[in-house]
């Protein structure tokens, strides 16, 4: 029943793909900045302080079990959560204009989305009925969106010239979108460039989205792993909560925790003001239970409670605030000694965009044949498309990488 016709065989997982060639290769120069985990100066996986302290508080708990959790999820995590992403303060939480669903990490908060929107979506203009995301974006939102039949568009984002923003690429084509589009956006720390938006830019961009009354869906993935400071990667979700907007969220705690394989995250979806926004809150509430039932009847529990314990608890919170500055403070010293290696080699070519770009990803402006090259000559192991997680380079490993750059680039 199941011929090559029908069932064709699909190409691996590139990223996954990445990380298996890597675990062969035996020369012990390798350097591995594929997958997008963190890893500390000897390029180790690396428990944050704070996860291991909560760790050990819930295995001394007596009463722990491990009986299912509700649909929804750990309340005292997606309250937790709400807080976080929105604010302590946030009108839209005093409101009751939120509800939040516990979801497999940030994929899974994606997926919830985009399998409510494919459902539920009616826009406003019948043609608009398209989720637009930026080119490029993380490999996965593509078949995510696809896989619940969701029509997909792009819109440019990054400019191969200047290794920034194409503001006004990205603007003119949601400008010239069918209006109430799906627009999703990274929330900070976009994946796989390292560019976002200024605070100015993203405040044109709710201006026009308004105008046009576009949904957005943000995609948060790195909290807290851009700037070093919640608030601050948070910033562009708030302003548009504080615009007015309807808007969902997706919201891992894979990065910024160290939860990755725990599978901790949350999805958000936050009604406009409006005197039915409780109504309305309930009842997309209730559809997304029913969705969540037929998929994963309910969240994984541990790296939830773990992540509960601390975001409910100041001292711990602010332990996990001093983890995060640890994360981006060595991502940043990274970027400098990465483009200050290379500026010293005269290695062809503008750096700034090394230091320019933030968060866990750099896009180099290497392409594929100098990705090839790296690979076979260096035994170092990146996307084809040029980006590296800057979490792979340390002190160690640095100046072997910039040498190596170096040479490919002659
Ligand atoms: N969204 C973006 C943009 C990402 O980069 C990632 C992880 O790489 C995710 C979502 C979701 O990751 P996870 O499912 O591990 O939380």
């Amino acid at each position: 029943a199941f011929s090559a016709e029908v069932v064709p065989q699909a190409p691996e997982d590139p990223l996954f793909g990445l990380m298996a060639a890597y675990k062969k290769d035996t020369d012990s120069k390798k350097v591995d900045l594929g997958i997008g985990a963190y890893r500390d100066d000897s390029a180790k996986p690396w428990v944050l302080p704070v996860v291991k302290q909560a760790d050990d508080l819930l295995r001394k708990d007596p009463d722990l079990n491990h009986e299912y959790l509700p649909i929804s999820g750990l309340a005292d995590f997606t309250s937790a959560s709400q807080k976080l992403i929105l604010g302590k303060n946030s009108p839209a939480i005093s409101d009751k204009r939120v509800v939040t669903l516990q979801t497999v990490s940030g994929t899974g908060a994606v997926h919830l989305g985009a399998a409510f929107l494919s459902k539920f979506y009616t826009p406003s203009t019948p043609d608009a009925k398209a989720i637009y995301v930026s080119s490029p974006t993380w490999a996965n939102h593509n078949q995510i969106i696809t896989n619940v039949h969701l029509p997909l568009k792009t819109y440019p984002y990054f400019s191969k010239q200047t290794k920034g923003l194409d503001f006004d690429g990205m603007y003119s084509t949601i400008e010239q979108a069918p209006s109430s589009s799906i627009i999703l956006l990274h929330a900070c720390a976009h994946n796989p460039t390292g560019v976002d938006p200024t605070q100015d830019q993203w405040k044109k961009l709710a201006h026009l989205m308004r105008q046009k009354r576009h949904f957005p869906f943000f995609d948060c993935a790195y909290q807290g792993f851009a700037s070093g400071s919640l608030a601050t990667d948070a910033w562009a979700i708030n302003h548009f909560v504080e615009q007015g907007f309807e808007l969902m969220i997706a919201q891992s705690y894979a990065k910024n925790f160290g939860l990755y394989g725990e599978r901790a995250g949350c999805f958000h979806f936050v009604a406009a003001p409006s005197s039915s926004a409780q109504d309305e809150v309930a009842r997309v509430g209730s559809q997304l239970a029913i969705l969540q039932r037929s998929e994963i009847s309910n969240p994984p529990a541990y790296g939830a409670r773990i992540a509960s314990l601390i975001l409910n608890d100041e001292k711990l919170f602010a332990q996990w605030e001093e983890d995060l500055r640890t994360m981006s403070g060595r991502i940043k010293e990274m970027r400098k000694a990465l483009k200050e290696h290379l500026v010293r080699l005269e290695t062809p070519g503008s750096w700034e965009h090394i230091t320019e770009q933030i968060g866990m990803f750099s896009f180099t402006g290497l392409d594929e044949a100098q990705v090839a090259r790296l690979r076979e000559e260096s035994h170092v192991y990146m996307t084809k498309n040029g980006r590296i997680s800057m979490a792979g380079l340390n002190t160690g490993n640095v100046e072997y990488f910039a040498k190596a750059v170096d040479g490919v680039r002659r």
